[in-house]
């Protein structure tokens, strides 16, 4: 790729970090990532994306910004999501590489040198997998391993087991996920769709530095659906078989009625399995109305071409470049 005529800037690695009320992480993280990074790479850039905090991180990226501009941040507007957060750093990296981390120390900034000697031996996708998920309740695990095992049978992109969004990403890689212009963006599903040479690292996953988890059981569903339904269509598919083995049956049920009313003539009583069945097909309908409803509200939020997200304020470096459209015109995809 032609990157190091178009930005001559470009430093070796870039390091995006999506930011939501992180403010007492934020200058534990800096100490630990910034000696290993002037240890293993010729140049680095640190992106942090904050996804609207309403704490002090913003503040805290200021100092952090002025007392090391090879720290950048991007501040939006309000929360739009830590999926939409990354799409963001993605569009602001400028480096070779791109490696994406959380802010709360749950991924360890030891793992980059690792990453980044996978990526010098030519892996273009070096994804962490995450060896136990100890730091989250017994619950969440169950559930995040149930969901795996349903996008492995109904998905059509498997996904690797384990990974997540901590991972280093080639700028070919980087520039395919930019041209995916997707609102309901589902990374882990976009990570394994592009491909590029990939492999994955074993890595233990820290306790959080401070503060709570930003993912509660209703946001993390939310996830899910969209995952499945953005890399599946199975849901909607399914109600064509399921259509077709009931109208099979409710056939057998008249011929077997027919014959009955012939054999002994007209019984009276019945309302209860003519309720039963009109119970049941609505509630199919309805069900199978809901799921179409779930992919045409996608649909919708895609068509409205919003902006992925809106930028409230850049703190950049003095050979900051414009960041490419987040409009995402379609011209680009
Ligand atoms: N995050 C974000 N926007 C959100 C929620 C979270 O940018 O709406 C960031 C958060 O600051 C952190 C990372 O995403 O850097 C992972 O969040 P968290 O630690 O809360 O998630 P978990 O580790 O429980 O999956
Ligand atoms: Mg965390």
């Amino acid at each position: 790729m032609s990157i190091s005529g178009a930005m001559p800037m470009a430093p070796e690695l870039s390091i995006v970090i999506p930011v939501y009320n992180e403010a007492d992480n934020l200058d534990a993280l800096i100490a630990r990532l910034v000696p290993i990074l002037e240890r293993v790479v010729s140049s680095h850039e640190i992106i942090f994306v904050d996804d609207g905090s309403s704490d002090r991180s913003m503040e805290k990226l200021r100092e952090i910004h002025a007392l090391d501009h090879r720290c950048r941040a991007v501040s939006f507007s309000r929360n739009f999501g830590k999926e939409i957060a990354i799409a963001a750093g993605l569009d602001h990296a400028r480096g070779r590489a791109t490696i994406i981390m959380d802010a709360d120390l749950q991924h360890p900034p030891e793992m980059i040198e690792t990453f980044v000697a996978r990526w010098r031996e030519g892996y273009k996708n070096v994804y962490g997998v995450r060896i136990d998920r100890n730091a989250d309740s017994a619950l969440r695990r169950m559930l995040t391993r149930r969901f795996y095992q349903i996008f492995e049978q109904f998905g059509e992109t498997g996904l690797p087991d384990g990974a997540g969004d901590f991972r280093l990403l080639d700028r070919q890689a980087v520039e395919a996920l930019k041209s995916m212009g997707e609102r309901a963006r589902f990374s882990k599903g976009l990570y394994a769709w592009i491909g590029f040479k990939s492999i994955g690292v074993p890595f233990d996953v820290a306790e959080r530095h401070a503060g709570v988890s930003k993912f509660s059981y209703r946001t993390l569903t939310r996830f899910a659906l969209d995952g499945l339904m953005s890399f599946s269509t199975l849901p909607l598919k399914v109600w064509t078989y399921v259509g077709t083995f009931i109208s099979f049956c409710s056939l057998l049920a008249a011929i077997y009625y027919i014959a009955q009313t012939v054999t002994f003539g007209v019984d009276v009583p019945g309302y209860a399995s003519l309720i039963v069945s009109i119970m049941f097909f609505a509630g199919v309908q309805l069900m199978s109305l809901g799921i179409i409803g779930e992919y045409i509200g996608r649909i919708f939020a895609e068509v409205k071409r919003r902006p992925l997200y809106l930028v409230a304020e850049r703190l950049e470096d003095d050979a900051a470049v414009q960041p490419t459209d987040p409009t995402r015109a379609p011209a680009r995809v």
